[in-house]
């Protein structure tokens, strides 16, 4: 890793907690954070758009970037995999961009261990049966697939204790201003690196 300035900030927690909203809300509000492209295997999304939601790879393309040490971490999530492209850190980093990646349990801890300095937030739910509504209501994922992704959020709540700062997403608003407190203080106390 080049010699980086800029801080990065990890959000991590069970799919359908509400991760992306938060974090369009935190961007609204920051302008000057970027938010990391992951790039996966899994299919587009009705309206979501290459390079723009994700880099859409194919599992040869995968790995051939895997093979090219191209990502920062990678991991399997429900069968598909999922990643964070070296590209999307190095140059905001180095010019002292705040880079915020959005990214599974796996993925964080790798994170974890390569840059400790990032800073880690797991977005919690209220309870297994409320993220349960929530999968099912955002209607993105056929009945099968948000019973792999529960019993996934399981193991991820299991790990919450692991990072640093837990939000719980029960009033939305009131995990907008947490996280946009700790991203502003944060920023303000050091700038850059510790
Ligand atoms: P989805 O298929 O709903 O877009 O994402 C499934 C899960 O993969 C979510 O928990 C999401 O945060 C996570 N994810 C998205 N991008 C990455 C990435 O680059 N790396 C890892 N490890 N997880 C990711």
């Amino acid at each position: 890793m080049v010699f980086a300035v800029g801080r990065v900030f990890v959000i991590t927690g069970p799919s359908g907690v509400g991760k992306g909203t938060l974090i369009r809300s935190l961007m609204r509000e920051m302008p000057e954070l970027a938010l990391a492209v992951s790039a996966t295997t899994r299919h587009p999304r009705p309206g979501e758009r290459d390079g723009v939601d994700y880099h859409f790879l194919s599992d040869a393309e995968f790995d051939a970037r895997i093979a090219a040490q191209d990502f920062v971490e990678h991991a399997c999530y429900s069968g598909r995999r999922y990643g964070t492209l070296r590209s999307e850190l190095e140059s905001r980093l180095a010019s002292g961009v705040p880079v915020v990646l959005e990214i599974e349990v796996q993925g964080a801890r790798q994170i974890r261990h390569s840059m400790p300095e990032a800073v880690q937030v797991f977005i919690a739910p209220p309870s297994l049966h409320s993220l349960r509504e929530r999968l099912k209501g955002r209607g993105t994922d056929d009945e099968a697939e948000v019973a792999r992704r529960l019993q996934v959020a399981e193991a991820e709540i299991e790990a919450k204790d692991e990072f640093a700062h837990v939000i719980v997403n029960d009033e939305l608003s009131d995990a907008e201003e947490q996280l946009k407190r700790l991203v502003r203080d944060t920023i303000a106390a050091g700038g850059g690196l510790d």
